[in-house]
């Protein structure tokens, strides 16, 4: 659903990326993706960064061609340490947004918001497949 006309465009948050450790560099790949939450768990997150390595890149990319070739929406990654928990940094990852016309008023409501999580492995998993349709079905209602 590429938008080619000059309307103002604000952009709105469908869902959230997580990256397993495997896919950051630098210190996000010690202290991202552990199974047990601790103190410290929680002190290093607040360090990670959303510097990816290769491997990263890939992923993400090959995310956002999910997005575009499975659904066509094309997809923008913000990076947040508060993406998935607003509370603390237990949850980093990239906020996922597509673009809407300025006026259409579109929200995505936290519950309907799709979460994708990838594994060291490469396993791509969007959860609550089915909230997908339902942004799908507010994006026609913008371009009506
Ligand atoms: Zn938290």
């Amino acid at each position: 659903m590429k938008n080619n006309n000059a309307k103002k465009m604000s952009r709105i948050r469908i869902g959230g990326l997580y990256l397993s450790s495997d896919h950051f560099a630098d210190e996000a790949n010690k202290t991202i993706g552990k199974p047990a939450l601790s103190d410290q768990v929680i002190v290093n997150r607040r360090n990670v960064t959303p510097k990816l390595n290769p491997y990263g890149e890939e992923m993400r990319d090959n995310v956002r061609k999910i997005f575009s070739e499975q659904y066509d929406l094309e997809v923008e990654f913000s990076w947040s340490k508060h993406c998935g928990c607003t509370t603390c940094p237990c949850s980093p990852g990239f906020k996922i947004f597509i673009r809407v016309p300025a006026n259409s008023m579109l929200r995505v409501r936290e519950e309907n918001r799709v979460n994708v999580w990838v594994d060291n492995d490469g396993k791509i998993t969007i959860r609550d497949e089915d909230k997908i349709a339902s942004v799908i079905q507010l994006m026609k209602l913008c371009y009506r």
